[in-house]
Order: C-alpha cells, then sequence, then structure tokens
C-alpha cells in the first residue's frame, strides 16, 4: 500500500522547488505581518507570547519550574498548563497577574500591561499526540499576533474567541503552508503586570495602611506617609489617616 508520505515525496520530486514554493496554500485564520528570518526558527509561540524573542528556543508551559520535560504524546492537561503558564508569568517578575476563560477589557490595558491567551489541541491525524498555542494582544494594531511554531509572526484576523478551533499554519521559507494541529479547548485568558497597578490605599492601623490592586486583588502594607500642618495634626498624603502630634 502506498503510503500518503510517498505519495507526498512523488509529487515534490515531479514539480521544481520554485513551484512549490509559490505560496499554493492560502492562510485561512491569520494574516503576514513580516517576511521571512531565519530567526523564525528559533523560538515559538510561548516565547513569542512571552516577548522572549529570538535566541529564546521552544519554550514550554513550566519551564522556570523544570516542569517542561514532556512532549507531544504526554502533553499535559489544559488545567496543568494554565497552572504551569501562570507560575512562569509570575517568576518572569510580574507582580500582579489575573487569568480565566473571560478576555478582560481590551480597551481598559494599561501600557504596562500584557494580555496573552492559550489554547490545547490534538494533531489532526494522530489524536495521541495533543499541543498546546499561545497568542498575544497587541494594543498598538487592537490585533492579535501569534507564532506558530517554525512560522513567521502573523495575525490573526478576528478574535482568538470568534473560532471554534486555531489552527497552527504558518508561513515558513518557502511560503505559506497548511497546519497539522488544530486547538479547540477552552481558551484561557492572562492578564500581567510586573507591579500592582490601579491600587487603592485605605488606612490600617497608625503606622501602616493597606494596599489593595484592583486587577489581582492582591493586599500588602505599606508605611503611612505623613505630613504635618504646624498645628498638631500629621496625616498621611497616601490615604488621608490623621493623627494628632505632641
Ligand atoms: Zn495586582
Ligand atoms: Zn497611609
Amino acid at each position: 500500500m502506498e503510503s500518503i508520505r510517498g505519495v507526498v515525496l512523488q509529487y515534490f520530486e515531479a514539480n521544481d522547488t520554485s513551484r512549490i514554493n509559490n505560496n499554493r496554500y492560502l492562510l485561512q485564520f491569520s494574516t503576514m505581518v513580516t517576511d521571512w528570518d531565519d530567526d523564525y526558527y528559533a523560538y515559538n509561540c510561548y516565547a513569542f507570547a512571552l516577548d522572549m524573542f529570538s535566541g529564546n528556543g521552544f519554550l514550554r508551559p513550566g519551564y522556570t519550574t523544570n516542569n517542561d520535560n514532556y512532549s507531544n504524546l504526554n502533553m499535559p492537561s489544559l488545567s496543568t498548563l494554565v497552572l504551569y503558564t501562570a507560575n512562569d508569568i509570575r517568576n518572569r517578575g510580574n507582580a500582579c497577574l489575573v487569568y480565566g476563560t473571560s478576555c478582560y477589557s481590551l480597551s481598559n490595558l494599561l501600557s504596562s500591561q500584557t494580555l496573552i491567551c492559550l489554547r490545547r489541541g490534538y494533531k489532526f491525524e494522530d489524536f495521541s499526540k495533543a499541543d498546546f498555542h499561545f497568542m498575544r494582544y497587541h494594543p498598538a494594531s487592537a490585533s492579535w499576533l501569534h507564532k506558530p511554531a517554525h512560522s513567521i509572526p502573523l495575525r490573526l484576523n478576528s478574535s482568538p474567541w470568534s473560532y471554534t478551533y486555531w489552527i497552527n499554519e504558518g508561513v515558513g521559507p518557502y511560503g505559506a503552508f497548511e497546519g497539522n494541529t488544530y486547538y479547540d479547548s477552552t481558551i484561557y485568558y492572562f492578564l500581567y503586570s510586573p507591579t500592582h497597578l490601579s491600587v487603592v490605599k485605605t488606612p490600617f492601623n497608625s503606622s501602616l495602611h493597606q494596599v489593595t490592586c484592583q486587577i489581582c486583588g492582591n493586599i500588602y502594607y505599606e508605611n503611612h506617609q505623613f505630613i504635618y500642618n504646624g498645628e498638631g495634626i500629621g496625616y498621611c498624603t497616601e490615604c488621608g489617616y490623621m493623627i494628632e502630634v505632641d
């Protein structure tokens, strides 16, 4: 019996490469945002989403906690990938993180915030092989960018949630190629920033005020910053707490 692979090889041998390379496949879900560069061989969707470009390799969720020793054949569950991703984001120095299955408000995104999303799926022809894919919101173009493995970065034509599945189609050195994997899981969104933003400060005791992050709910404490009015009253410029001074 002649294998599919054999048929494909015969096809390639019968055609010269310039014809094969002639962008036969048209991207279905995304649009090119740049031309090919050999650097794009060097990193994958997760490195791209985390803003770790050339030379950072093929990162998998869990890489900061040594939990990334897996392959397509023993891919962690979606919920485990989500936890690994959250840990990586925190370990990369992001104090503020929220994640969940609903996308966050794109119009309220602050300039120091990053928004990425994750989906899990399978190879079309071998369901024993699972995979993950990430996308990253790009505020300047109000669109989502992503980089399937060896592809150039692409711009998703619509919103991540508007597709019942994503595929890993891409563009390599010889033009566009059809994907071999689809991602149809629930989408998880991760919103993060190096510091807590949009904080509210309220008096806690005579020396501290409580700081609550309005984005992630994290609570921490800071010393009051008193100034004095010269009439025996001091007040904190941050939270308004007042003290009497003898
Ligand atoms: Zn926060
Ligand atoms: Zn205070």
